[in-house]
């Protein structure tokens, strides 16, 4: 597994270097963003370790060069720490998921084998319509970057429907998936809370993406069914 580490700091690098390469990983060092883009469109990573402040061109900029040349690496964002609104940020750019400085080495070394495993099928970690992202393993819902925050079960409400993302959700399904109910409990519950998610991702923004499917269920989609 070859990982190139995307670092300026040298003590930062050389640790995780020396982790990685005891975990079996083949590491490379790269200490500029401009450099660390032409690396990985020239040469084939396993994935990649990057730092947000760089020096060339931040790790952002980065992240977005690479996947606007339709480069899919898995990206592991290295962010300071409680700059959440940069983590959303990096996750807008289309890395693949981030840790915040200071890290432990064996939580890179999970967060790599976890993004290797997926073979750069991030839709498990990071799922996304338009421009509504829903960050599953850290529980993080955005738009447009807002962070939006949700209740347990309204996260789940939306991971279902953002997994069958252009398909209509009959209320069965969404019973059976959220509540647990193999049966209707002949409430308006499902109705309740998809009025409050709506609430949360569309108000203020365009374009609508909580679709009622009248008689039928619901559907997430950039477009009006
Ligand atoms: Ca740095």
């Amino acid at each position: 597994m070859r990982i190139l580490i995307v670092e300026d700091e040298p003590r930062t690098a050389a640790g995780l270097q020396t982790g990685l390469a005891a975990a079996g990983f083949t590491p490379e060092i790269s200490t500029r963003g401009d450099d660390a883009v032409e690396l990985i469109s020239t040469q084939s990573y396993d994935a990649v370790v990057m730092d947000i402040m760089l020096p060339g061109c931040d790790g952002l900029t980065a992240v977005r060069r690479l996947r606007s040349r339709s480069n899919s690496t898995p990206i592991l964002l290295l962010s300071a720490l409680g700059e959440v609104d940069q983590r959303i940020d990096g996750l807008n750019a289309g890395a693949d998921d981030y840790l915040a400085k200071p890290f432990a080495i064996g939580e890179v070394v999970a967060r790599l084998q976890a993004l290797t495993r997926r073979g750069g099928d991030t839709k498990a970690i990071l799922l996304r319509v338009a421009d509504l992202a829903l960050d599953v393993p850290h529980r993080i819902a955005s738009r447009g970057g807002r962070q939006i925050e949700l209740s347990a079960r309204e996260f789940r409400l939306l991971e279902v429907l953002m997994q069958q993302a252009g398909q209509v959700c009959p209320r069965s399904l969404l019973l059976r998936e959220v509540w647990d109910y193999n049966f209707d409990p002949g409430t308006n519950l499902v109705d309740v809370y998809i009025r409050k998610l709506r609430e949360k991702i569309d108000s203020g923004s365009t374009p609508a993406l909580l679709h009622t499917i009248r008689g039928v269920g619901y559907m997430l989609s950039e477009n009006a069914p």
